[in-house]
């Protein structure tokens, strides 16, 4: 009896460690080499797989980890010496992960067996329960909010009663400020690589064709370990939670952190339970030390949103991987790679990207997102783009945000495109007044490439979004456009199209 994990079910505390023989955990080359991961992503999971074989075995349980190039080399290993055993799994995430998986453990003549995954707080079944009878067509019946207020219903997080603590399901009108121009966020804390650690970076940097080459990087600094883990979100809590509400919108030049969590990683490998996040958050709004704009947002993140996705990715594909209801086909432009524009607010985003892996939500929604958006980029490789280049991302985490919420490649996650023009930025960062670029034209020389492309992207597409019935007021300022307008938008978003394709944007 054998307890097979992931990369991503680190979990420390599951009771199934303790109830089989042996736990086995494959570190394949394979998986780096699919795609050319970011190095930290890649550093990540292998020193985190390997700190947690150390902190298994060092409790006495027998862990045998295998470093090949591909699973069915590992598993042809693992069924000579135990012929015929059983293993059993947490539910791996990946769409199709769970036949694939079995299908290389019966040809071996072993079986596998899976069991809910402890790093969501909902099994299939119990999404599904949640689903049945609602039309997954209609937004009012198969969104994200209904299933957050079942959510808080069902486990009594942030609840009064049958009433929302506070009076409110939802305090986003208090969630869109931005900090006074003498504001500095705390810095947020930064793991210092182990030895495991730096001889995992080193040979990943020698080893793997990677999204960026690892001595652009800034230092490694994630959490690698459930120690590290939890003291990132005890200092979290302390040092940040309190303005996280407010200033969860807002960019602000060289500030790549602001006051967000960043655990997304770490519950994502496992390292931290969902549940004990929330609880964590919830203990900090009793205890006085959060306010609860700051508590309910972040709840609403894990609890709502992470299952929604994860669910609904498992309901929507294959399908959703491949979606394109707007039929974007435009590369994308080499600055998602390089880094190298004058749009401060690209630059600070893909900049992010390069160094650490991570860029804050906003800046995926609003910076990255909506501009591939506007600029008609294939959903598809924008989805790879997220994937190879963030640390938490997984499939069933980028293909649901990118696909779905981000290109509004289809309308399973919202109904509306996250798309606006340069005006948004200007209004929740400081970016717009370092730019070469003027945020406030449309046109000519020198204009806001944003704008143009977004006026453009909403007449082009106008057939589609108009009939969503959420877009009346964006579409009451197309209407007001003359056609001199229009030829000048037109001019000025293809002069910018060329540029963002010849890397001079
Ligand atoms: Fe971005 Fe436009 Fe603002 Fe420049 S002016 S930072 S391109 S939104």
């Amino acid at each position: 009896m054998t307890l097979w994990l992931l990369g991503t079910h680190l979990d420390r505390t599951a009771a199934s460690l303790d109830e089989h023989d042996r736990v086995l955990l494959i570190e394949a080359t394979e998986f780096a080499e699919r795609r050319p991961y970011h190095p930290h992503k890649l550093t990540l999971v292998f020193a985190a797989m390997r700190r947690f074989r150390d902190d298994l075995r060092a409790r006495g349980l027998t862990v045998d980890y295998r470093r090949v190039e591909t699973f069915a080399e590992a598993l042809d290993d693992h069924f000579d010496e135990h012929p015929g055993d059983d293993l059993t799994m947490p539910r791996p995430a990946a769409d199709a992960a769970e036949d694939r998986l079995r299908e290389l453990v019966d040809d071996r003549g072993g079986s596998l067996s899976f069991v809910p995954n402890p790093t969501f707080l909902l099994t299939p079944e119990e999404f599904d329960e949640w689903a049945e009878g609602r039309n997954t067509n209609d937004p009012d019946t198969y969104r994200m909010e209904g299933f957050y207020r079942w959510m808080r219903r069902r486990s009594g997080v942030l609840m009064d009663g049958d009433s929302p603590v506070g009076g409110e399901w939802n305090y986003d009108e208090q969630n869109r400020e931005t900090p006074p121009a003498d504001w500095e966020p705390p810095d947020p804390p930064e793991f210092e690589p182990d030895e495991t650690t730096r001889e995992v970076a080193s040979w990943v940097d020698s080893t793997f064709e990677t999204f960026v080459d690892g001595a652009e990087t800034a230092p490694f600094r994630w959490p690698v370990t459930r120690e590290e883990a939890l003291s990132a979100l005890e200092r979290f809590v302390d040092a940040r939670f309190a303005e996280f509400g407010p200033y969860q919108d807002a960019m602000i030049e060289g500030e790549w952190a602001m006051t967000h969590s960043l655990l997304s990683a770490s519950i994502n490998l496992g390292l931290l339970r969902p549940m004990e996040v929330i609880e964590r958050a919830e203990r900090a709004y009793e205890d006085g030390d959060a306010p609860i704009n700051s508590v309910e947002g972040f709840v609403r993140q894990v609890l709502g949103w992470r299952e929604f996705v994860r669910h609904v990715y498992r309901r929507s594909m294959p399908a959703m991987a491949d979606a394109n209801q707007l039929g974007q086909a435009e590369d994308l432009p080499p600055a998602y790679w390089t880094g190298e524009t004058e749009m401060t607010c690209l630059s600070e985003a893909v900049e992010g990207v390069r160094k650490r892996g991570y860029a804050h939500h906003i800046e995926r929604l609003m910076v990255l997102s909506n501009f591939a958006l506007v600029y008609g980029a294939d959903p598809q490789e924008l989805n790879e783009w997220f994937h190879q280049g963030f640390v938490d991302a997984f499939h069933w985490v980028t293909t649901p945000n990118v696909v779905g919420m981000g290109s509004f490649a289809t309308d399973a996650l919202s109904s509306k495109p996250y798309a606006s023009s340069g005006s948004y930025v200007n209004r929740m960062s400081d970016y717009c007044s370092s730019c070469p670029y003027a945020v406030s034209r449309d046109t000519g020389e020198g204009a806001c490439p944003f704008n143009s492309l977004y006026w453009t992207f909403l007449r082009e597409h106008e057939e589609t979004l108009r009939g969503t019935g959420r877009m009346g007021l964006m579409y009451s300022h197309v209407d007001d456009k003359g056609e001199d307008e229009w030829a000048a938008l037109e001019e000025r978003a293809e002069t910018v199209r060329e540029m963002a394709r010849e890397g001079e944007l």
